[in-house]
């Protein structure tokens, strides 16, 4: 029960065009999500909540018999999942109202209730797992045999056991446990290093005004035209955190050790093996992942040559990787043109699938526009047992109406497994989760490519392409590469120096961005600065995700790929049923081969291609001045 994704940076959303921020009571009602599917009322929100509160206090009664028999399994299990699942609806009614309008306290407080509330139940069922864990080998699954109610259970008891082997005894778990708190305080003092104690230096802006840099600021700065406020953000931000690189890589070592500790201790081959186990994961796909960035690693020297042919540079830094080769073009696109745009693009996923986004446009799933105190950015939530909501502050621009296609692209998931699937495989793994969102974007951008006619969106569509193609899957790859080497070192004894690390950014930036990008000194401090290194191996999901959508997507749009609607049906449908790489590999995308990442970078390629043609042809003119 997280939210699923804060889509945008804050740096991105525009404000708007004209006029006043208006107060939410003058937004039309059609226009606003319809909350009041969950309660009707703050009032009846405090009654419910009272109810699950004395629920969950009495369902610590269940503890010492779940193993007793297959009826009182099942009746535990049932009462589990009836609170969690009010408690789901608790939360997320109590989070999205007080979205509405952060300026209101009283839903930030019901939110707060609500949060409470759900660690202590975590606490209250905690004797769970272990009391599954400690049963003797086949008591589950002789459970499974008589009882036909508990069938459905039978992945999930799977899923537990397999973990079984490392898990210890249970004075050595009190002892793990009782020292994660000190293993987290690398990735707590890195936050608050970063976020509350570095200071940043103040630059000028594009018209000359002061402004103090800050990680929210440097995004949109990174993209401004003027070439001396991007390079003077980019070396505000990395000099500063080459101020604190023995400090902060102190953290850092410090992160990768705890990451050993534990993977030795649950006795696991090594760190990636360890975080690779959860998803059932094995460390080829990883390999794949990092080995077909780094053989294609030419078609990003290629795109990097375009940048800066475009942009008219003799040199190309890294200051220069974020700002657009083409304006976003200035478009006022109605919502409702917005909506059919969408509803067009994905046309290729069939009737069904169109019939239930119209539903959720028609149904209130979605609260469209920007009100006085609203919850900036974007994003789908929603609980098991409600709608999947959406929240949008649309403006009008090309980019939301990918913000629709993205967040409708969760909504629709979510509503396809909840509706086929039981509660206990209801949510799909943050490894399946920017599948959906992705294939909608990119069915979305061969639609517009297809049917825009202007030659500037065209070159705007293709640089988001590109640019997400760049950080997607060639930086994450480029991450997952240096997670790879950092952990390795520390495995065979070595010390992961801050020069260490700085001249292991720097190579892998040469090895991925190619000889047109200057390495700058500034540059190779940029490990410092990267959250996602504090939660080791993550961040190759991105890639695996964006592949499997890029595959999707492509075979939606082969029209000879008869079976290509209903294989990506039952992925939606699936849910977490299984593992994410088998509901993935039914759907007809085998991340376990090397193919797939190929393929998704085969068409960058195609596309750089195409654009070389876009982009030259219009400084044709300037030729012709010439002659
Ligand atoms: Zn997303």
């Amino acid at each position: 029960m997280t939210i699923r994704h804060f889509l945008r940076e804050s740096g991105e959303n525009p404000s708007p065009k004209t006029g006043g921020v208006p107060e939410r009571a003058d937004i039309d009602e059609k226009y606003k999500w319809r909350l009041e599917d969950i309660y009707s009322s703050l009032e009846e929100w405090e009654k419910v909540f009272s109810e699950v509160s004395a629920r969950v206090d009495k369902i610590t009664r269940f503890a010492g018999t779940v193993g007793e028999s297959s009826v009182s399994l099942l009746s535990f299990l049932r009462e589990g999942e009836s609170v969690s699942k009010e408690l789901g609806r608790l939360y997320v009614y109590a989070n999205m109202k007080s979205h509405e309008d952060l300026r209101v306290t009283r839903y930030q407080e019901a939110s707060d209730k609500a949060e409470s509330l759900m660690t202590r139940y975590s606490a209250s069922v905690s004797f769970f797992q272990p009391e599954i864990l400690a049963l003797p080998d086949g008591r589950i699954d002789s459970f499974l045999k008589e009882n036909d109610e508990l069938k459905i259970y039978g992945f999930y008891f799977s899923e537990m056991l397999r973990g079984k082997e490392h898990i210890l005894s249970s004075r050595e778990e009190e002892l793990l446990a009782r020292a994660n708190e000190m293993a987290n305080v690398a990735q707590n003092a890195f936050t608050m290093l970063t976020d509350a104690d570095i200071k940043f230096p103040v630059i000028k802006d594009e018209t000359g005004q002061d402004i103090e840099l800050t990680e929210e600021r440097y995004y949109r700065l990174s993209r401004s035209p003027s070439r001396d406020v991007r390079r003077a953000a980019f070396e505000g931000i990395h000099n500063t955190y080459g101020l604190y690189k023995n400090s902060i890589g102190a953290l850092y070592a410090g992160s990768v050790k705890g990451d050993l500790f534990y993977a030795r201790e649950r006795k696991y081959k090594n760190t990636l093996d360890s975080a690779l186990f959860s998803d059932n994961v094995p460390e080829s796909v990883y390999n794949n992942v990092v080995g077909a960035a780094i053989d294609n690693a030419p078609f990003l020297h290629r795109y990097m040559s375009l940048r800066k042919r475009v942009l008219g540079l003799d040199e190309l830094h890294f200051y220069d990787l974020n700002v657009p080769l083409s304006e976003e073009p200035q478009s006022d696109i109605p919502y409702e043109e917005a909506v059919n745009i969408v509803a067009e693009a994905l046309s290729p996923l069939g009737d069904d699938y169109t019939g239930n986004l119209k539903r959720g446009f028609q149904e209130r799933w979605i609260d469209v526009y920007e009100n006085q105190g609203k919850r900036k950015g974007a994003y789908s939530w929603g609980s098991y047992g409600t709608r999947p909501y959406v929240l949008l502050n649309y403006n009008g621009t090309l980019r939301d109406v990918f913000t629709i296609a993205h967040e409708m692209g969760h909504s629709l998931h979510s509503w396809y497994s909840h509706s086929n699937q039981p509660q206990v495989y209801a949510d799909y793994t943050i490894l399946l989760a920017e599948v959906a969102s992705t294939t909608n974007e990119s069915l979305l951008l061969e639609h517009l490519l297809r049917t825009r006619k202007e030659e500037r969106e065209k070159k705007w569509l293709l640089t988001y392409y590109f640019d997400m193609v760049r950080t997607t899957f060639y930086r994450q790859a480029m991450f997952a590469d240096y997670e790879k080497a950092t952990h390795s070192r520390a495995e065979s004894g070595e010390a992961l120096s801050p020069a260490w690390l700085c001249a292991l950014w720097g190579e892998l930036c040469a090895k991925y961005y190619g000889s047109e990008l200057v390495i700058d000194d500034s540059l190779r401090m940029e490990w410092a600065r990267i959250p996602h290194f504090y939660t080791a191996f993550y961040v190759y999901k991105y890639v695996t995700g964006f592949t499997a959508a890029g595959s999707f997507a492509a075979s939606l749009l082969n029209t000879q790929d008869a079976g290509a609607r209903e294989r990506y049906l039952t992925f939606l449908k699936s849910g977490g049923s299984d593992f994410s790489l088998d509901i993935l590999g039914r759907a007809g995308v085998d991340l376990r081969s090397r193919e797939p990442f190929e393929a998704t970078l085969r068409i960058f390629e195609e596309k750089l291609k195409m654009s070389t043609d876009l982009f030259f042809r219009t400084n044709a003119p300037n030729c012709s001045n010439v002659a």
